[in-house]
């Protein structure tokens, strides 16, 4: 494995185990599956209720009056291990635990509450859906309304697409205007009214499911509303969570594909020698390796931050802009250097590189993030120029 600045050194003994854990797991029992489901586009639901037990699931949180199982840190290196794999699983668990759980635990009621211990088991899966069809780099332009009833409920009406989970979701949080006020609900995905459909023929992120949900007079008792999430503000909190993730997964999956175009180029032999023995050759690994231990050392930095409750959401901004693009060079680069075989799904570099198309669109594109950094820097907001 790629460690050229010997990060995993500033890790505890606690942090390497759990390195070496995740990672047997993940190699053993998900690594196998991943290609298969890849082709047919399904999500290998077996392994939900595994990452729970092995305690994967939203695991930084504290729940119940117990301190987190992990630290931030910790739960971004399970974040790497998973993306080593697969970005599909990676965005599962991001979902599951940033985007369900944190809004739960953050700002839902003790009632709504109850629901995170069977989230963190993975007996129950849950999705987030804020992004419309019209735009979701401006998701405070969302058209979705949420009405009160003559009966005292809340009614909602709207459509929201490429929502990660949905169709095997079992809850949805769910964004919605109620009086021009962004707000979120908790509604179950049994709900009348609510029709989810599949979205398939994705060229990208192909082992994870994605859904449009048609919310058509769906009634959700009064109490469903999360109390505490009030405006945009919170949604994009629940964003941060799992951007930080993110910046910490890619990592994984850049590292994943260096190691498989390093080992190509020593034995592949061209002119008379391996391509490993060729300048060219040499000068992109060096490239690289120097790249991916820039984003290592970015998201060490950033769990330290996250650990030490000083991280502010323009951190992440850039961590996640920053290291999905070094991700997806590495991975182009990776490709390049397999040559044909790197088309197949033989060698997985291709499908991270494809994957990870998704991951610099999602969560904010690069471009949004660059223009959060720059509204930081300058102190005027851009993003409607
Ligand atoms: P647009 O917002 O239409 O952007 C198109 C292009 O315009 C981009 O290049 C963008 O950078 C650029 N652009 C936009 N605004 C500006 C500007 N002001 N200045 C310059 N350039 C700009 N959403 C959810 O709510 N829940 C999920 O679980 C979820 N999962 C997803 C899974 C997948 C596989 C994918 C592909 C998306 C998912 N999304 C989800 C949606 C995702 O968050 C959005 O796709 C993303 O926010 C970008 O929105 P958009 O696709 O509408 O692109």
């Amino acid at each position: 494995m790629l460690d050229y600045f010997k990060f995993e050194q500033k890790l505890t003994d606690e942090q390497r185990m759990l390195i070496s854990t995740v990672r047997a797991f993940a190699s053993k029992e998900i690594a196998p599956l991943i290609a298969d489901c890849y082709r047919r586009e399904e999500f290998p639901t077996a392994i939900i209720k595994r990452m729970g037990q092995l305690g994967l699931l939203g695991t930084n949180l504290a729940i119940g009056g117990k301190s987190a199982l992990l630290d931030q840190t910790s739960y971004g290196l399970v974040m790497r291990e998973l993306e080593r794999i697969d970005s599909g699983v990676r965005s599962f668990a991001s979902v599951q635990g940033a985007l369900v759980m944190y809004p739960l635990h953050a700002y839902g009621n003790a009632e709504q509450q109850r629901w995170l211990p069977k989230l963190q088991s993975g007996e129950a899966v849950g999705c987030f859906a804020l992004t419309e069809q019209h735009g979701g780099s401006d998701p405070e332009n969302m058209q979705t309304r949420a009405t009160v009833t003559a009966d005292g409920h809340y009614e909602l009406d709207g459509t929201k697409t490429w929502i990660t989970n949905g169709n095997i979701a079992d809850i949805a949080i769910v964004w919605a205007k109620l009086d021009d006020e962004v707000r979120g609900f908790l509604v179950p995905c049994e709900s009348k009214g609510l029709l989810r459909k599949k979205i398939s023929n994705k060229l990208s992120l192909r082992a994870s499911i994605t859904s449009e949900l048609v919310f058509q007079k769906v009634k959700v008792p009064r109490q469903n509303i999360l109390p505490n999430a009030i405006g945009m503000r919170a949604a994009l909190s629940c964003l941060t969570q799992a951007r930080y993730g993110i910046a910490w997964g890619v990592v994984g999956a850049a590292e994943a594909c260096f190691v498989e175009a390093l080992d190509f180029v020593k034995n592949r032999l061209m002119f008379g020698e391996t391509l490993a023995a060729k300048q060219l050759v040499q000068r992109k690994l060096a490239m690289l390796a120097t790249k991916i231990t820039t984003a290592q050392l970015l998201a060490l930095r950033l769990g330290e931050l996250k650990d030490s409750d000083a991280l502010q959401f323009t951190q992440v901004s850039m961590a996640k802009q920053s290291n999905v693009a070094t991700a997806l060079a590495v991975a182009r680069t990776c490709r390049d250097m397999l040559g044909a075989y790197g088309i197949t799904d033989e060698y997985q570099t291709m499908r991270h590189m494809c994957n990870l198309e998704t991951v610099s669109t999602y969560e904010g594109t690069s471009d949004i993030h660059l223009l959060v950094i720059g509204h930081d820097l300058t102190g005027v907001a851009a993003y409607g120029k």
